[in-house]
């Protein structure tokens, strides 16, 4: 009785930040370490399609899950947003679709407020990017980009460690280049966006169209490996309209990685295979050379790994 004691204090006195990942339909939680490991990974509803409240409130109840009520060691919360986080203030900048009732949001503030605890925000993509720059996929680059491939397309840039924002928090968002081929407007306005044709809902309906069910990007991946010639030629064009929007990124920024996640790059080899090849299409032979385009290496998991980090590189420039 007294080791397993002494064993529960040696544990609850160690450091940690709490890391969250706040999704349209999830919230992502636990406590992370310095060196980026999780304990207490939970998921619960994010409450988003519920009020402007509802998300304060479902971080709340997951913070205090975490911490028991008890709050020695924490240091701090790290929390991933979709959306455009400005970086100075840690305000959602404008509308997402994946939080209909936040609209240009004091979300650092109105959480830091709630939960009487040092707050970092930032976007999610780049919370993944960041996680898989130091701990992942691109462990060892100096200048990596990791891109989150689902309905639609995240990017986050991370150079030496530290995550590129741009002026506004904005920097990366490559889903929204005008490099599509008419396959559908985008809800985002860019005239030949080319989201529509470079991701999972470009996919989808495309299945619709060639009559598979259910109507998802793995269903157009399996009939295009089952030898079905209408399939393959879909997912072509999508990986091709992919890496055309990826060799613009890598003729910016000159990465050593790119790291391909999300849950439409769950195709693995079939999805990067073509994508490679379109990135040495679309990219010169200088940049192209000892460049890797590679899968993800952390899952679900690395936006809340991500998440947390930020909150130790905030509690050390704050010591
Ligand atoms: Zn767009």
């Amino acid at each position: 009785m007294l080791l397993r004691c002494a064993a529960v204090s040696a544990s609850s006195g160690s450091r940690y930040a709490v890391g969250l990942d706040l999704g349209g339909t999830d919230l992502k939680a636990a406590r992370v370490s310095a060196d980026g490991r999780l304990e207490g990974f939970a998921k619960r509803p994010s409450r988003a399609a519920e009020s402007a409240e509802g998300p304060l409130e479902a971080i709340a109840e997951a913070v205090a899950a975490l911490t028991h009520g008890a709050r020695d060691g924490l240091i701090g919360v790290g929390l991933g947003s979709p959306g455009v986080i400005d970086p100075v203030t840690g305000s959602l900048a404008g509308p997402t679709p994946h939080l209909h009732f936040w609209e240009a949001f004091p979300l650092r503030e109105r959480l830091s407020q709630r939960l009487g605890l040092p707050v970092v925000v930032d976007n999610d993509a780049n919370l993944a990017a960041l996680a898989e720059h130091r701990l992942g996929a691109a462990r060892g680059a100096r200048v990596s980009i990791t891109v989150t491939v689902g309905t639609g397309i995240g990017a986050g840039i991370v150079v030496e460690g530290r995550v590129l924002h741009g002026a506004r928090g904005g920097a990366g968002e490559i889903g929204h280049l005008p490099l599509g081929r008419g396959g559908a407007p985008c809800r985002c306005g860019v005239p030949d966006c080319v989201e529509p044709d470079a991701s999972g809902s470009g996919l989808a309906r495309h299945a619709r169209e060639l009559g598979l069910s259910p109507a998802e990007a793995a269903t157009v991946f399996a009939a295009a490996e089952a030898g079905d010639p209408r399939a393959q030629a879909v997912v072509a064009a999508m990986a091709d309209r992919l890496g055309a929007a990826l060799g613009v990124a890598v003729s910016l920024i000159d990465p050593d990685v790119v790291v391909l996640g999300g849950g439409v790059a769950q195709a693995g080899e079939r999805l990067l295979e073509p994508v490679r090849a379109a990135v040495s299409r679309y990219t010169l032979a200088t940049h192209r050379e000892g460049l890797r385009v590679v899968a993800a290496a952390l899952g679900e998991r690395a936006g809340v790994i991500g998440a947390g980090l930020l909150a130790w590189d905030a509690a050390a420039r704050s010591a």
